[in-house]
């Protein structure tokens, strides 16, 4: 046996007896079978997923995550926070599952449509993910797009409709490009990401004039009083921006203003201090020491990241706590996941 495997081997065990857990991160409990992003759990492996965590861990509040780490000892049961992201409005028949199933949840919202006279042009630009989506659940053959000044041509090769995103920065030169249909869908989805809401908008607004614009369902969002029942019934509800953009790509000023409007606006509606936090997208190359820093001043008692590590009581930080993505996984691939993640606690 190799002396690293014998290292891992060691350093699990011990471990295994540290008060270690770990935070999972939700985003729809919905049965789309087109989920090229990974964020849809239908509600028969939602309910699955809830049974098996309520049996085997201890479900506590993101938010006592540091405080717990530290006070549990050996022997203990491992913990899990559940906390969902974005606020799509399917979450309303997850918190009602969970309300149900009497086990805490702590939901991350998006609040730019919130308090909003505009909030259907509003959603259709935080929500550009769902237009790549939509746009790429068509078949179609060529785009031509004005990219970082440069126009690019490409032939879509295929039309394959089982498309994953991998975030995966490239850059194409000016002319012609034959090209596979999921690798222009990561490509865009990239740039898109890290690229400002005008460009990005006028990326989009030029994709939807060649291939026919997709309407998204006026609803997708929860709105005001959605978000108020959730606050009412005892779960966590803390800020995640207003327009869901990477932090690392604002100036400072801009992050400030995501960062506390989303967090007053929630105050506002929810009557009470909004003091969980989660980071757009939430991978390290999305927020900064900056970003951590602006939370911090806004008052903000801890973030939440999706960076992918479990929680143990020597490295835990307040600002930066990792998570796990969960997918649409059936209890057997659910159970091997949660097992894999714990390894994956250092
Ligand atoms: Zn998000």
């Amino acid at each position: 046996m190799k002396i690293r495997n014998i290292f891992l081997r060691f350093g699990r065990k011990i471990l295994s007896f540290l008060p270690s857990g770990i935070v999972l991160m939700y985003h729809r409990v919905c049965d789309d079978d087109f989920d090229p992003y990974g964020i849809c759990v239908s509600q028969k492996n939602f309910l699955e997923h809830l049974k098996i965590l309520k049996e085997n861990f201890d479900i506590i509040p993101v938010r006592l995550v540091p405080e717990y780490v530290k006070r549990k000892f050996v022997g203990k049961k491992k913990f899990i926070a559940i906390t969902f992201d974005d606020g799509y409005s399917d979450n309303i028949k997850a918190f009602e599952i969970l309300d149900y199933m009497k086990i805490h949840a702590t939901l991350f919202v998006i609040t730019g449509h919130l308090l909003d006279k505009n909030s259907k042009d509003t959603i259709k630009r935080i929500l550009w993910w769902e237009r790549l989506k939509g746009l790429f659940s068509k078949d179609f053959k060529k785009l031509i797009l004005k990219i970082r000044d440069k126009e690019i041509s490409f032939i879509v090769e295929n039309h394959l409709s089982n498309l994953k995103v991998q975030v995966k920065k490239r850059s194409f030169e000016a002319g012609k490009h034959i090209i596979r249909k999921n690798e222009l869908f990561s490509y865009l989805y990239t740039e898109l990401k890290y690229t400002r809401e005008d460009q990005r908008e006028r990326i989009l607004c030029s994709i939807e004039d060649q291939i026919g614009a997709v309407s998204l369902d006026q609803d997708i969002l929860l709105s005001e009083r959605d978000i108020e029942s959730v606050g009412k019934s005892g779960f966590s509800v803390g800020a995640h921006t207003e327009t869901h953009q990477p932090l690392s790509v604002l100036s400072e000023d801009e992050q400030r203003k995501e960062i506390t409007l989303s967090k007053h606006k929630l105050e506002n509606i929810l009557k009470k201090d909004v003091l969980e936090f989660s980071y757009p997208f939430g991978l390290q190359s999305d927020f900064s020491d900056l970003s951590i820093k602006i939370v911090k001043e806004a008052g903000l008692e801890i973030a939440c990241t999706g960076v992918k590590r479990g929680v143990l009581p020597f490295m835990v930080d307040r600002y930066a706590i990792p998570r796990f993505n969960v997918m649409n996984w059936n209890s057997q691939e659910f159970e091997h996941k949660i097992r894999e993640f714990f390894n994956l606690v250092i």
